[in-house]
């Protein structure tokens, strides 16, 4: 079947050449795609831009939110669709509510404790890539990476303006506190990451270890309560519990050394 020609193909001949000029190349498909579809449903002229224009703007939030998730860092991308809930029973309300998105407009934080294999980073990415789909900017990387990072601004005499930058991101996620210990030096460029974003930007933090155990990591009692006082002033702690997802068919409950971890958690 040969489509026939509409009183309108002139007019769509001259909004593809308006939408390129545009920059807005889909509005040339949406426009043609609901032409159709307006005259039989007895559409407005109004409706019928309203519909052109906002295919346009979602494509274009699509798009921008792809660029958002891909310039953020995550190790892989994870969402909270892929996460199951029924192996941690007890985060699924606080973290459908962070969801939303609205700990970003105040500023808040979130912190994720427990074991290894607990879902930390899966639930500290999946909340990164909601709030890119929310349209905020995201920059994720380890404690370790973060420490590299600000020791290099640092040694190039530019760490203000380094953390002033960072502060243009509404989220920064700073995953596995802990795992190595921090040499004196970096426990104080972390100190002035976590000080610059307080009340001014989100954080999300994870952590095998409890807050009773941060002295250690950043080896210094009053760096590490100083730090965990602006952390927790305004946040959301979540603990998981249990046993490693990646071990939940391997017919082990979960590594020795980690049950003496999880139990100290507990
Ligand atoms: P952690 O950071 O706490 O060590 P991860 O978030 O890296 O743990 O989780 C380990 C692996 O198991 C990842 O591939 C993650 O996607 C998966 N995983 C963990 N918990 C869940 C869960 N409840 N539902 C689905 N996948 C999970
Ligand atoms: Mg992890």
């Amino acid at each position: 079947m040969t489509p026939k020609p509409t009183a309108g193909t002139e007019s769509l001949k001259q909004i593809t050449h308006l939408a390129a000029a545009l920059k807005a190349p889909r509005i040339t498909e949406a426009a043609a795609r609901l032409a159709d579809h307006a005259r039989d449903t007895g559409w407005t002229h109004e409706d019928y831009l309203a519909a052109v224009l906002e295919r346009e703007v979602a494509a274009r939030g699509a798009s921008g939110a792809r660029l958002r998730i891909r310039a953020a860092g995550f190790g892989a991308v994870k969402t909270l669709d892929d996460f199951d809930f029924d192996h941690q029973p007890a985060a699924r309300t606080p973290i459908q509510a962070l969801a939303s998105g609205a700990y970003l407009a105040e500023h808040r934080n979130v912190v994720l404790l427990g074991p290894p294999g607990t879902g930390k980073t899966h639930l500290a990415t999946a909340l990164g890539v909601a709030a890119a789909r929310q349209g905020h900017r995201v920059l994720f990387a380890t404690a370790t990476d973060w420490v590299t990072r600000l020791t290099d601004a640092h040694d190039r005499g530019r760490l203000a303006t380094e953390l002033t930058r960072l502060r243009r991101y509404g989220l920064i996620i700073i995953d596995e506190v802990g795992y190595l210990p921090f040499a004196q030096d970096a426990a104080n460029l972390f100190f002035q990451l976590v000080s610059s974003r307080y009340e001014h930007a989100s954080l999300i933090l994870t952590s095998n270890l409890p807050f009773s155990s941060w002295a250690g990591v950043f080896g210094d009692q009053i760096v590490a309560a100083a730090m965990i006082d602006r952390i927790v002033h305004h946040a959301d702690v979540i603990a998981l519990k249990g046993a490693s997802y990646r071990l939940r068919d391997r017919g082990v409950d979960t590594l020795p050394s980690i049950k003496a971890e999880q139990e100290s958690l507990n």
